[in-house]
């Protein structure tokens, strides 16, 4: 199978450096038209430079793909939506939207300052949150969108000193999940990427030169294309790196009916069977678990939910 980006337009956030880079030149590659995204800021967030995204632009056009830099901070609306006009004059559409821009401000939870924890929210969060709403319009009108958001495993599984960068990346799976129920009708599918990889900001975690070229950005990518593809999945997160890619999912265990009026002690007595992961499902959406707590309070209590609602 061949996967094509031919006559897809991608707004790819970020694209200057590590991931989004490679994100960028992969899709060029294959296709598509690139509006490369990057303020060209430090790893923390301070700064910024037009170098960035131009020199990848740069990159791509001399392999003979198109691509415009575009030097909008992600965290103001009005640049972001002026990023996405660009794109439409140039090319009339946008297919698809990689967010992967990001900055790190690690501390422990004692020594963060909260504008450090705001910072991170607003880039990751926040700045995710305007690329989607700037596309999100054009993606309905033409019934096809393809989004990717990039979470972290810090995000999905906790990574110490990072309760600002976990809280943003696990917001992201939030927007993915409520994202792909509302884009569904318009073919707008919703993924999101936990990456790891040898860019600035593990650069100072390995030490290993071997590692690093195992690590690589573009071992990533090819992940990166199969979610923003055609053939797309939807409402996936997708672990990527060093050339290996798996599937994350949110797990409910079946739980048990301990009554309306169940104490405290009550919780606490039957906590290896609440805890107990077998037959645990991952719920399609959020009214599911409401769906079966009721129903298994019903079971319980004899009630015929079916004649309830009749009556
Ligand atoms: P990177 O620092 O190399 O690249 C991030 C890019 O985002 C930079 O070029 C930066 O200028 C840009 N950027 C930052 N703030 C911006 C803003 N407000 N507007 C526009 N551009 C902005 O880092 P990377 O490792 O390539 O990270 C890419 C994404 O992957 C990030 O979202 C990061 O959190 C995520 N991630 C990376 C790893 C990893 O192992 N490298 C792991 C988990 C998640």
């Amino acid at each position: 199978m061949t996967i094509s980006f031919e006559g897809r337009v991608a707004i790819v956030t970020g694209g200057g450096n590590g991931l989004g880079r490679e994100h960028c030149l992969q899709l060029a590659q294959r296709g598509a038209k690139v509006v490369v995204n990057d303020l060209g800021g430090s790893l923390d967030g301070s700064g910024a430079s037009a170098s960035a995204a131009e020199s990848v632009a740069e990159e791509i056009r001399a392999a003979g793909g198109e691509a415009i830099a575009n030097g909008a901070d992600i965290t103001d609306l009005e640049q972001v939506e002026a990023m996405v006009a660009e794109a439409k004059a140039k090319w009339g559409r946008v297919d698809i939207l990689v967010n992967n821009a990001g900055i790190l401000r690690d501390k422990t939870f004692a020594k963060m300052t909260m504008d450090d924890f705001k910072k991170v929210v607003d880039v990751h969060l926040f700045g995710t949150t305007n690329c989607c709403k700037a596309v999100w319009e054009t993606m309905r009108e033409q019934s096809y969108g393809r989004i990717l958001v990039t979470s972290s495993s810090s995000g999905i599984y906790g990574n110490f000193g990072q309760s600002n960068y976990g809280a943003a990346k696990a917001a992201m799976i939030g927007l993915m999940n409520v994202l792909h129920y509302e884009g569904a009708k318009y073919d707008i599918r919703v993924n999101a990427l936990a990456p790891t990889a040898a860019t600035r900001m593990l650069e100072d975690l390995i030490d290993s030169e071997k590692v690093k070229e195992l690590m690589s950005p573009a071992s990533v990518s090819p992940g990166v294309l199969y979610l923003v593809s055609e053939e797309a999945p939807s409402r996936v997160i997708l672990g990527a790196g060093a050339g290996s890619f798996a599937v994350s999912r949110i797990y409910e265990s079946p739980g048990v009916f301990l009554g309306s009026d169940a104490t405290v002690d009550d919780v606490a007595a039957n906590w290896e069977a609440i805890a107990d992961p077998a037959g645990q499902v991952a719920l399609a959406n959020g009214g599911e678990q409401t769906g079966k707590f009721v129903e298994m309070a019903a079971t319980a209590l004899g009630i015929d939910l079916k004649q309830e609602q009749a009556a």
